[in-house]
């Protein structure tokens, strides 16, 4: 049985246990959210490795890194070298997204190095497939995607985007209403390209059914992609878009009824001021479905500096209901990322998703923060390491500068201002 079928049921699972008490809540509010579809656990029935991660209403807002090799760079030691970087830098979940190398192999090397759930996009490898066999993207069969799927799932993959809602109706009103970027999602463009070479719907839409069956036996968690998701302001929250999005709302609840997770994946580019909007649409559409933005990037000129772009929208995600942020790192749009990149965009999102737990008042937030400023105004500079998401860089840029006396930082010296309120006015941290 699947985690959802065990919750619909009554039963709480060793996962849902597991998720419970690294969440600090009660296993049994695990269970209902799963069984009510408000929570996912990706947790492939073939994962030995796995400490199991729940991602969706009520929980701390979890963080994805994306790994993966591309066409010109396929050195598997390179992606496991970027898990362990993502994983110590704090992310709760990886996606190995390689388009390049021996596919296979990477995938497998990652799932049995991960302690954290794994998501793939299959189709990436069916498409490369297709080219090597038959020279096209287009000549991919529909057994060939399905087989690709498969594979991925077998091998033991928690979590799969599949971009069911590019339906010919939604590229229809994408073709009609235009747009500046069309569509940047890869999944999303080989399905078009493919639909539209073929003059068919999706399959992934078409043979849902087939897709729920393999997903279900392995209990493999649903991430419906959003192939249609903006790629610049310009195209936010459009028309095809939201076609996409009702299509999903759609799936999602059949998904569920055949006892499979889901969550569903969102923008991509979006002005600060539609963010909110973006999740309440998802929320209502999706019946709270867990939300996965990518990022979401709140201005297209950020090159270079995109993890803090897309730490600006995810915070602001998360705070109105985003349980689940995939980084940006300062490689996007530019290059592949490589390990620095990765370890930066983790720490930006892991930002953001705290900032946004706060907000949302998840257990344990507030308080994270409240001994932080405890240890500030003690200067007590370890425990400030401790605390930070970051320890090895907080270390790093305080004994960077040395002062002459006092326990003050080099920021202000003598002048420290918790020093002096101290000193005079007897204003002491113990009193915290
Ligand atoms: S010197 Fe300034 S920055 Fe440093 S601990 Fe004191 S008040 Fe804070």
């Amino acid at each position: 049985m699947t985690q959802l079928e065990l919750a619909k049921e009554g039963t709480i699972s060793p996962q849902m246990e597991s998720v419970a008490q690294r969440e600090g809540v009660e296993a049994e509010f695990i269970r209902q959210g799963v069984a009510n579809g408000t929570i996912v656990i990706p947790a492939n029935i073939k994962r030995t490795n796995l400490i199991p991660c729940g991602i969706g209403q009520g929980l701390r807002t979890k963080v994805n890194a994306n790994i993966g090799t591309s066409s010109d760079y396929g050195d598997i030691d390179t992606e496991l070298e970027k898990l362990r970087v993502a994983i110590d830098a704090g992310a709760d979940a990886v996606m190995d997204l390689s388009t390049g190398g021996d596919i296979s192999a990477i995938r497998q090397a990652i799932i049995a190095a991960s302690s954290v759930p794994i998501g793939t996009v299959p189709i990436y490898q069916a498409g490369i497939k297709a080219i090597d066999r038959h020279g096209a993207i287009v000549k991919m069969s529909v057994d060939d995607l399905f087989a690709s799927i498969e594979e991925h799932i077998v091998d033991g993959v928690d979590f799969i985007t599949v971009h069911c809602g590019v339906t010919l109706s939604a590229v229809a009103r994408l073709k009609q209403q235009g747009r500046v970027a069309d569509v940047v999602s890869r999944g999303g463009a080989f399905l078009i390209g493919w639909m539209f070479h073929n003059e068919c719907e999706n399959p992934l839409y078409e043979q849902y059914d087939r897709l729920l069956e393999l997903a279900r036996e392995f209990d493999v968690t649903l991430s419906l992609g959003d192939g249609m998701r903006p790629g610049s302001l310009a195209d936010a929250t459009d028309h095809a878009q939201i076609e996409e999005l009702l299509v999903i709302g759609e799936l999602v609840e059949r998904a569920q009824q055949a006892g499979v997770q889901a969550m569903v994946e969102g923008p991509g580019h979006l002005p600060l001021n539609q963010i909110e909007a973006n999740v309440q649409l998802e929320k209502s559409i999706c019946k709270g479905a867990p939300f996965y933005v990518l990022g979401p990037l709140v201005t297209d000129i950020g090159a270079g500096y995109d993890h803090i772009t897309g730490a600006i929208g995810g915070a602001v995600a998360a705070a109105a209901g985003t349980d689940f942020l995939c980084y940006v790192t300062p490689a996007e749009h530019l290059s592949l990322p490589d390990p620095e990149d990765v370890r930066q965009g983790v720490i930006a999102s892991c930002i953001a998703a705290h900032a946004g737990d706060i907000a949302k008042g998840v257990k344990g937030a507030e308080q994270w923060d409240r001994k932080m400023s405890i240890a500030r105004k003690r200067r007590d500079w370890e425990e400030q390491a401790k605390l930070a998401l970051d320890p090895e860089r907080s270390k790093r840029v305080h004994s960077k500068q040395h002062i002459s006396a006092g326990s003050a930082c080099s920021m202000c010296g003598k002048f420290c201002a918790m020093e002096l309120v101290e000193e005079y006015l007897g204003i002491s941290a113990t009193k915290c």
